[in-house]
């Protein structure tokens, strides 16, 4: 039996063709003939909740995104492995030279929660479980969570010292660390709250996260 093309996804293309191309047809033909030049890469969790382009209100062509389990850059490591995540940061910085790099965190991240739970299937010879060993050293210096049932601050603590990690990784690639020193590059890191809509970013002064827009809406999480 041969399954179609997911029908979401067909009637999602339609409504585009009808809405949505029509007024960027111009964009996207300039696209096409001078190439793309993003000025900020968004290093984003592929949790379906956190799409980068709508959380900012992106057209095409404006933000150079990856997304990854819980929005991690791994260390530099320039060996034989296969490397996703570094080769698009690697493109974003040498090619496109982007002006900024956002770490993006969220609220809810399944990836942070299940490092914290050691649940299945973070099993250390699956990928998923390698993959998040890359906050331990987050997590240590974070230090115990509190009692063995659910603990939200720690969850939350845990989703802020990960984008320190990722922007302290983001160091060890000689390039960036180049552009950082020149001025020509700026890292930043941001917090999305999945049930308020509310944005954190990162004071660089303190690592404490603020709201990006005092105007917004102010519930938590
Ligand atoms: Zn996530």
């Amino acid at each position: 039996m041969t399954v179609p093309f997911p029908k979401r996804l067909v009637d999602g293309y339609r409504a585009f063709r009808e809405v949505r191309l029509p007024g960027e047809r111009s964009r996207f033909a300039a696209l096409a003939e001078k190439g793309q030049r993003p000025e900020v890469m968004i290093i984003g969790c592929c949790d379906s909740r956190v799409s980068p382009e709508v959380i900012f209100d992106a057209s095409p062509g404006e933000m150079f995104v990856v997304r990854n389990v819980a929005n991690l850059v791994p260390p530099y490591a320039p060996d034989e492995h296969y490397h996703g995540t570094s080769s698009a940061l690697e493109f974003a910085v040498q090619a496109l030279k982007v002006k900024h790099i956002v770490v993006l965190g969220h609220a809810h991240c399944g990836g942070i929660q299940a490092f914290a739970d050691r649940a299945a299937p973070l099993s250390p010879g699956d990928f998923i479980g390698k993959w998040m060993t890359m906050i331990a050293p987050a997590a240590e210096r974070l230090g115990p969570k509190h009692g063995n049932g659910e603990d939200e601050d720690y969850i939350r603590r845990l989703e802020g010292a990960a984008i320190e990690q990722s922007l302290h990784n983001l160091m060890t690639f000689p390039y960036v660390a180049d552009r950082v020193a020149s001025g020509e590059l700026a890292l930043h890191g941001a917090y999305f709250g999945v049930a308020s809509g509310v944005l954190l970013v990162r004071d660089p002064h303190d690592g404490t996260f603020v709201p990006a827009a005092a105007d917004g809406p102010v519930a938590d999480g």
